[in-house]
């Protein structure tokens, strides 16, 4: 069933087994699995069908630290950022779960193998292959030979937008979709462990409330934080954030693009830059990540035989001509994605300004550490050192310190509502369940503890769709 908040009498109480907020990937993932279940789904959504300049601008903020741009880096309209992603997916790394005593605050509560079927699943619903492709065997890649300290990795082109879903809503019975309503305001029960109710309004002036037997925040990882922070009160800090977690950990996949240039003399990567289909990147294998003590990154190795725009590059290909290499001879920029250490002190907070609804504005404080550098140096470095050892081609390498100052995101937001085994070290536990309160639930790549390199929407509708399983479980 499909609404709209307008013409929801203002005052009003919407009842249901579950009300989740936000209707973006995780949000809609979650309620599909509900489809066929006796359960009865409220789904708030701010957005509407198509985009909207004044429901957009609810998501403008101030950045503090790292320029960024906040609202352009998401969609504020029924199937949220995936109006305007790129639907590059891939699986986090088993080793991207794992403690790692070099990563200060790393290690997800959830073991890589208990996503596993919820990754499945994800796929299944993107219509993309399982994890188990293999750059090296499966066609069309051509194989490419490196020592164990590289390996490869398969990114697939899945740029499903769920807009697409909303068909299956407007006919369901169970559940009862609402566009253009905001939630603003999460209410706690007088003994602070249950949300009590939720206010909603709309941009015309209706006011009304959801009461649930279970809620859930899929607003995205900017969103859930400044819900949980704005629904402080004069005696509790913000819900979830008794240890002031909330907002902090602000994690995204900073991109040095164009700081690496491969030439290739032999034409080995023609056939190995990509389709419409896959996206095939190298990697540095889970041993050489641990024994050299660095974070996950990828190289994409894109646009085979690019013209050569830098000088250097330039000078490179006239020497493979002089040489009579020139047939086959590529040159192309490599772009990394990096995992980004988790760091306390890049956070979401709130500003004193507000927005047309009366909620806080959102300031982002985006820092990478000097240690996130020292990492990417000495990987870039490995990956140098093996395709010049194995006579794949050359990288011009000009990386510098003040890379980190003024990095590229990939629009990746992670990280604000982190999960954890104790209150005292995230915001929700290993069901995504918010510490202290037994009702409010959080979807998104917020809750990732660490970020990996892989892009977040595969693994965050399967972190949707395993929530959904417990639930349902626990009715
Ligand atoms: C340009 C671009 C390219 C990208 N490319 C990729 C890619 O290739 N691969 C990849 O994995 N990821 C990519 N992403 C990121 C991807 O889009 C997000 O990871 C994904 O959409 C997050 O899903 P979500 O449901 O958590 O949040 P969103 O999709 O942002 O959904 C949140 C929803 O909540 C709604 N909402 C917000 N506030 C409120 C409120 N107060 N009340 C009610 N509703 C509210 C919003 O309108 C929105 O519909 C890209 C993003 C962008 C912007």
């Amino acid at each position: 069933m499909l609404e709209f908040g307008d013409t929801i009498p203002s005052g009003s109480t919407l009842h249901a087994d579950i009300a989740v907020f936000g209707a973006g990937a995780a949000g809609i993932a979650f309620a599909r699995e509900f489809l066929d279940s006796n359960q009865k789904l409220l789904l708030v959504e701010s957005g509407d069908r198509v985009p909207d300049s004044t429901i957009q601008s609810l998501y403008d903020g101030k950045t503090i630290g790292s320029p960024y741009p906040l609202s352009g880096s998401r969609s504020r309209q029924f199937g949220g950022s995936t109006n305007c992603w790129a639907g590059l997916v891939a699986r986090l790394d088993p080793i991207d779960f794992e403690k790692r005593n070099y990563i200060p605050h790393s290690g997800w509560p959830i073991h890589y193998d208990e996503l596993v079927p919820f990754y499945e699943r994800a796929e299944s619903l993107l219509q993309a292959n399982d994890g188990s492709l293999d750059a090296f065997s499966d066609a069309p890649f051509s194989p490419i030979t490196f020592s164990e300290k590289l390996r490869t990795k398969i990114y697939q082109w899945r740029p499903k937008r769920f807009l697409d879903f909303l068909s299956d809503f407007e006919r369901s019975r169970q559940i009862r979709l609402v566009l253009r309503s905001n939630v603003v305001a999460l209410h706690l029960n007088g003994d602070k462990w249950s949300i009590d109710s939720v206010t909603v309004k709309t941009l015309d002036g209706n006011t009304f409330r959801a009461v649930a037997n279970r809620y859930v925040l899929a607003l995205g990882a900017l969103e859930n934080a400044r819900l949980l922070l704005s629904s402080a009160t004069e005696d509790w800090p913000g819900v979830g954030n008794e240890y002031d977690i909330v907002g902090r950990f602000f994690m995204e996949h900073p991109h040095l693009d164009n700081q690496l240039q491969l030439m290739s003399f032999d034409g080995r990567f023609q056939g190995y830059s990509g389709s419409s289909d896959f996206y095939p990147a190298i990697a540095l294998s889970e041993e050489t990540l641990r024994t050299e003590r660095l974070c996950n990154s990828a190289f994409f190795l894109p646009v085979s035989g690019s013209a050569p725009s830098d000088p250097w590059a330039k000078r490179v290909q006239t020497i493979a001509t002089s040489f009579g290499l020139s047939s086959g001879a590529e040159c192309f920029p490599v772009g990394i994605p990096i995992e980004q250490i988790p760091n306390p002190e890049s956070r979401v907070s709130l500003d004193s300004e507000r927005d047309i609804l009366g909620m806080p504005m959102v300031t982002l404080n985006w820092q990478l550490t000097p240690e996130d550098l020292t990492s990417l140096q000495r990987t870039v470095e490995i990956l140098v050192q093996e395709f010049g050892a194995f006579h794949v081609g050359r990288f011009q390498n000009s990386l510098k310190q003040r890379s980190l100052k003024n990095p590229l995101g990939g629009n990746h937001h992670m990280g604000t509502t982190r999960m954890a085994t104790r209150p005292q070290e995230g915001v929700v536990d290993r069901d995504c369940k918010v510490f202290g309160t037994d009702n409010l639930y959080v979807l998104g790549s917020s809750v990732f503890p660490t970020s990996g390199a892989a892009n977040p929407t595969l693994t965050i509708l399967a972190l949707a769709m395993r929530l959904a399983d417990h639930l349902r479980k626990n009715a």
